[in-house]
């Protein structure tokens, strides 16, 4: 018999520090200095670009006007040359279709000349534009595959960056992608219209609060990405891991996070060494990494950045997942961005913190520690609670896919019902603003009122709390109900243009609260009747307890457990008028995300469902058929009636799970429900069984990787 697990294990456990290429690098040595060295930043352009056609720049870039060919052809020139000294070869225009993921087609710099020769070139309209065929990207019915065309467009608010590969380099184009008649077909679109929506209603919002210099209001995040790292010896024994993300078959492990030791526990070295490196490729991407941890669950990690202008961050957060998995292989590792590698321990998110500031350098969700930031900011606070509450529904759409219903409606960090947490001090000067009494704090006299009470808001006002799904942290949201594997784009799109309608509408009532009174009480007035409407959605307690679900649905909350259940409302007509108003995304280009993930949904579901079948069937079934004919032998009666029926169970269960992914031909919305109602209960029944199996089938036969050796062998 072999000895299955002892060996493959200390095979696993096997790894070295990648060479001697990395090294610890003497930071006080300038020219080791890596950061951004592979970024064409505003400093390199400065550098490279003649002072005049960098100022033009600089200044088109500012108003927003497109680009002339002269000017575009003068930047090509510069980011050619800067590549090419850094051995790039090829170029690509880097976009971020429906899928969720990036796509790039890459093409040489060197096209052959007249002599035979090989010669560099690239050209402002090469820069600016890209022609892809976007037959085979998801478009939700916008485009039929006759009209193929799709247009690649240069993003230059993000910068152009090198990913470097052993044989050679490649320079990567920030680039929105767009259908022939004018429709987006990404999620940058979206989210760079939704942050000009922004701005707008925040700026005019600032003048009427008597702010007269912010031009701009940007957007930021700062995205928390958790994520699991396991041997690749494992990863390529589970052909679920491999084809899905995620384990479809695994009994619970004796020991889970029940001891509560990896959480910002010591990392392990190999581990670090891995945060290491891919924190060094991050920084030559200009991507600002400050934080690395050991998350809740046994080989669950953290990376955090420095939160950036939305656009910005989202592109960079797309870098992370890719360099993520991409430095995780050097170290023979796999790194797992499915929202659930595991059933039965913690899942990853990507915590979301979200703010707005202004381009004088004020942070609108910052209480600040006058009274004058203080009307501002419970201003802003009102506008963003005013807009979960309104959008909540809207919210979790953003935010749904097949991986997610492990999360949200199970239980688990955080639910599917959309609340927000503010803190006890902040929700104290909101009752206090709406009983017309201070408290303690309150600083009335130094607004010069006379009558409304505006309290002080410390910064840290009251606790944290983590089963919050929308928390209050100091000095932004934190939206913590994405997947581990999101795209930022789309969440972050609903979140600015709902607060764009919300600040527009409390600008409106301080308008007309203005003519009346002045300021301070203009604000109160307006603060408080936003508070009223919306406080509902304010929620400080236990958001995983039973009483919780109950008291959400008095409030009238929604609770949206699953894909399905949340997808319709991204054609709502509420969501409609306000997308088109903002001019965000038109009914249309709604409409194609919401077919798009509603497919998305249901073929993710096939696909898993086919894994699940072909595994129980070809790997399971036998290795337990094999035990049996053991027991058999041994004629111990127990054993074998206990083995016996688990084997008729699973091969009853199997029949279903078979005769369920034969299913009828049906589409979109109708075939995602038969998918989590006919064959997600089919493939957990059959998994029910096969875990119960791996508990009895002799170890040397099992045929795959236990939770285990995957969770705990580092
Ligand atoms: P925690 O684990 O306590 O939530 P972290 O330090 O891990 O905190 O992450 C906090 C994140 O919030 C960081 O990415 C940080 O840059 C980001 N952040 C801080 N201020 C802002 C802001 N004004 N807008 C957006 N994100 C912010
Ligand atoms: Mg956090």
């Amino acid at each position: 018999m072999n000895a299955r697990t002892r060996q493959s294990n200390v095979t696993a456990a096997q790894w070295s520090p990648n060479g001697d290429a990395l090294g610890a690098p003497d930071l006080t040595v300038s020219a080791n200095q890596v950061y951004g060295a592979n970024v064409f930043s505003l400093a390199v352009q400065r550098q490279r670009l003649p002072k005049h056609t960098y100022r033009q720049l600089q200044a088109t870039l500012s108003r927003g006007e497109a680009l002339d060919l002269t000017l575009a052809d003068a930047v090509a020139q510069a980011m050619k040359e800067w590549a090419m000294e850094r051995g790039a070869t090829h170029y690509t225009h880097w976009f971020q279709p429906l899928t969720g993921m990036t796509a790039e087609k890459h093409d040489s710099f060197y096209g052959p000349d007249d002599d035979g020769a090989a010669l560099a070139e690239f050209s402002g309209k090469e820069l600016i534009q890209g022609e892809p065929d976007a037959s085979s990207f998801p478009t939700g019915g916008i485009r039929a595959t006759f009209e193929a065309r799709g247009y690649t467009a240069w993003d230059p608010t993000s910068p152009a960056f090198l990913l470097e590969n052993p044989n050679g380099t490649l320079l990567c184009i920030p680039t929105a992608f767009v259908s022939w008649t004018g429709e987006a077909l990404d999620t940058k679109i979206p989210l760079l219209r939704s942050m000009d929506a922004l701005s707008r209603a925040a700026v005019r919002a600032l003048r009427l609060l008597g702010d007269e210099r912010s031009e701009r209001v940007f957007t930021t995040v700062g995205p928390e990405q958790e994520y699991f790292l396991i041997d690749e010896q494992y990863f390529y024994e589970r052909p679920d891991l491999v084809t899905t993300g995620r384990t479809l078959f695994g009994a619970k492990p004796p020991k889970g996070h029940e001891l509560d030791e990896h959480y910002f526990g010591s990392i392990p070295e190999r581990i670090l060494a891995y945060m290491l490196e891919a924190e060094l490729e991050l920084a030559k991407l200009g991507v600002p990494i400050k934080t690395r941890h050991n998350e809740v669950a046994p080989n669950q990690y953290e990376i955090a950045p420095v939160f950036e202008n939305s656009n910005v961050g989202s592109d960079h957060q797309h870098l992370v997942m890719q360099v993520l998995q991409s430095v995780a292989r050097r170290y023979g590792l796999v790194c797992l961005l499915h929202e659930k590698p595991f059933a039965g321990v913690n899942g990853s998110g990507k915590h979301n913190n979200w703010s707005m500031g202004t381009d004088t350098g004020v942070n609108l969700l910052d209480p600040g520690d006058t009274p004058r930031e203080n009307i501002q900011f419970l201003f802003f606070c009102a506008a963003v609670i005013q807009a979960v509450n309104r959008h909540q529904a809207l919210l979790r759409a953003s935010i749904a896919s097949a991986g997610q219903d492990h999360r949200l409606g199970a239980n688990e960090a955080p639910p599917a019902i959309m609340s927000i947490f503010l803190g006890a001090e902040l929700q104290k000067a909101f009752a206090a603003l709406e009983s017309g009494e201070g408290d303690g704090r309150t600083e009335a006299s130094s607004l010069g009122l006379g009558t409304p009470v505006l309290p002080s808001m410390p910064m840290h006002g009251g606790d944290r709390n983590r089963t919050s799904p929308f928390a209050f942290t100091g000095n932004k949201f934190e939206f913590r109900a994405l997947g581990s594997s999101a795209s930022l784009g789309f969440p972050n799109t609903v979140l600015n243009t709902i607060a764009a309608q919300a600040i527009d509408d409390l600008a409106d009532r301080l308008e007309s609260e203005l003519s009346g009174s002045d300021l301070g009480g203009a604000v109160s007035a307006v603060v408080k009747q936003a508070w009223r409407e919306n406080c509902r959605v304010v929620f400080e307690g236990d958001n995983y307890s039973e009483a919780w679900h109950g008291e959400a649905q008095q409030r009238g909350l929604e609770n949206l457990r699953s894909t399905p259940d949340a997808l319709p409302w991204l054609v709502k007509r509420e969501t409609v008028e306000l997308f088109e108003k903002y001019k965000v995304l038109s009914e249309r280009e709604l409409e194609s995300r919401y077919e798009v993930a509603t497919e998305q949904y249901a073929v993710n579901i096939n696909i898993e469902a086919e894994t699940a079948a072909s595994i129980a069937q070809t790997m399971i079934l036998p290795a337990a058929v094999r035990y049996l004919v053991l027991l058999r032998a041994s004629g111990v009666e127990a054993l074998i009636t206990e083995s016996g029926d688990l084997v008729t169970e699973l091969v009853a269960s199997i029949g279903v799970l078979v005769a369920a992914n034969d299913h009828p031909d049906t589409e979109g919305m109708h075939h995602a429900r038969y998918m989590r109602d006919e064959v997600i209960p089919a493939m957990d029944a059959v998994r029910a069984v096969a875990d119960r199996l791996e508990r009895v089938v002799a170890d040397d036969l099992w045929p795959l990787p236990k939770y285990q050796e995957m969770l705990f062998i580092k």
